[in-house]
């Protein structure tokens, strides 16, 4: 494939950034493998794609609710057709395994697929009055401005959950992919083009967060930040945003989840849902869980069925069919993977499975890993116990008392995502009511999201308003609008309207 000349997507016009500076986006597989140049952009930048979407907002927001909706059909009509490929340029630019891809690509055709099909749905409510003569009704208007910046792991369905909501609602965006995976930003951009969004309504300014990132959040003209991404980022993205008069941050960041495994569960699926909720995108995904929390009747040989499971997952070329696991995103991320099993080591874990850096062969050119998996007595003490790894680091640990569990399972800063395996109600539904989560699963892993469910955590996890329909909330305002069909003035609570 030859090397892609990325642009930023600046008012309808494909153009390069004013500092002349570029960033190449290389294959995790395969770092010799250049995909695309990008522009690296700076404020100026920024601030011209935001000053375009200001000035194509009121235009944007005059159109029928139901043909905004319409360019998201368009773009489904087309993304469909070029699945595969999209899919598998994802798998190259990301390094997730092909199937993971393709699942990415079809979750952002759902979100699509959800946004166009909400504008045919009620975009507000009827109110009842106090005075019979009131028509009072709930109207939602679009803030203005989004800044839509999103992380490389889902680098398609991610900026979907929050472009689709905002630009279907009649706000204009600008949208700041990851710098890892700026090809999938500029196929979704060229994609919304084609399927007929009109100038200034979305913008692409490619870079990273602090040449790209940061001005746009500061920028005055944003009404509201929809953020996913790290914890460290979302909370300075937070407190810019609290400075400011009107800006409003919507944030979904981190997360230290959890498999529970009860002594009644279905010793198989508590194996297969611990699998796959550590190993799936290499451990990469904000609900990874790097902490399977298995009842003490069951722990000796779950860790043994466990660490043969392990053994046998296979990692290597994500374009492979066969492949479950591909390279970590890069080597900050390995370096981290390392520094989380040295820690684990000195905070006493006891290592079942050595895993960690892959070298030789196909692993040469990738920040391939192999999963580290240790035992584990709970300690609060225990940081590797409450950090998110985003990698496959995996403690056992083991638990006697349901409040053990829940003790083990809320002590983090993070509240993200929570599995349950058991085949008893009870000890689910107590779960369900004393853990810290935004996402609870029974009997399944801690991963697997649709998107016309809420997805988002709280703690350090999130604030709040995730994907779908409650992203609607972030990006219009709420307006009450009332109309008097009386011959004369009524007021509520009884309150005198003559003039005496
Ligand atoms: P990251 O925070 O490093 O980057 C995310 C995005 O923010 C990128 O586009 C980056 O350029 C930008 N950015 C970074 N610093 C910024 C700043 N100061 N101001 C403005 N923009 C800034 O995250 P990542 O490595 O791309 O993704 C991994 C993280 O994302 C993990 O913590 C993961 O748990 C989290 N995540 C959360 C969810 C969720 O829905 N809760 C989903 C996916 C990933």
């Amino acid at each position: 494939m030859s090397v892609v000349k990325g642009k930023n997507f600046i008012n309808g016009k494909w153009i390069d950034s004013h500092s002349g500076e570029t960033f190449e986006s290389r294959s995790p597989a395969n770092q010799d493998e250049v995909l695309g140049i990008f522009p690296r952009s700076n404020a100026q930048d920024v601030d011209e794609a935001v000053r375009a979407a200001r000035k194509a907002f009121p235009a944007w927001r005059a159109v029928s609710r139901i043909k905004r909706g319409e360019v998201f059909d368009n773009f489904v009509q087309m993304v469909k057709k070029d699945h595969e490929d999209l899919s598998r340029l994802m798998a190259r630019e990301c390094g997730k395994a092909i199937n993971e891809s393709r699942a990415d690509l079809t979750e952002g055709i759902h979100m699509a697929q959800y946004v166009f099909g909400m504008t045919r749905m009620p975009a507000g409510d009827v109110i009842a009055s106090e005075i019979a003569e009131k028509d009072a009704t709930m109207r939602r208007h679009p803030k203005g401005v989004v800044a839509a910046i999103t992380p490389w792991n889902f680098p398609f369905a991610i900026p979907l959950w929050l472009l689709g909501p905002s630009l279907v609602e009649g706000n204009t965006a600008v949208f700041k992919p990851s710098e890892d995976t700026p090809l999938m930003g500029q196929k979704i951009i060229e994609y919304l083009e084609r399927a007929g969004i009109p100038p200034g309504v979305v913008n692409l300014v490619q870079g990273d967060g602090e040449g790209a990132g940061r001005p746009l959040v500061a920028h005055p003209e944003v009404d509201v930040v929809a953020f996913t991404g790290s914890y460290d980022a979302g909370s300075e993205i937070r407190k810019v945003c609290a400075a400011s008069p009107h800006k409003f941050a919507v944030c979904e960041m981190g997360g230290k989840n959890a498999v529970i495994v009860f002594d009644d569960a279905d010793f198989q699926i508590a194996l297969n849902a611990s699998l796959l909720s550590a190993y799936k995108t290499t451990g990469q995904r904000c609900v990874s869980s790097g902490k399977l929390i298995v009842h003490e009747s069951l722990y000796a040989k779950f860790c043994e069925e466990f660490v043969k499971l392990s053994k046998r997952v296979s990692v290597g070329d994500p374009l492979n069919e066969k492949t479950f696991m591909g390279p970590l995103i890069n080597d900050a991320g390995r370096k981290k993977m390392e520094y989380y099993n040295d820690l684990a080591r000195k905070e006493g874990g006891r290592v079942l499975f050595e895993g960690g850096p892959l070298t030789g062969k196909e692993y040469g050119r990738g920040a391939f890993v192999s999963p580290f998996v240790y035992q584990m007595d709970y300690d609060p003490k225990f940081r590797v116990l409450r950090e998110e790894v985003f990698a496959p680091n995996v403690a056992i640990v083991p638990f006697c008392t349901i409040d053990e569990a829940i003790q083990i399972y809320n002590d983090t800063d993070y509240g993200l995502a929570l599995a349950v395996i058991t085949e008893d109600y009870r000890k689910a539904w107590r779960l369900r009511e004393e853990c810290e989560y935004g996402l609870g699963y029974v009997n399944l892993p801690s991963i697997g999201a649709e998107v016309h469910l809420p997805f988002g955590g709280v703690k350090k996890s999130g604030t709040g308003m995730p994907s779908a329909a409650t992203l609607i909330d972030a990006v219009t305002h709420r307006t009450a609008w009332t109309v008097n069909h009386a011959a004369e003035i009524k007021m509520a609570q009884g309150l005198k309207a003559q003039i005496e």
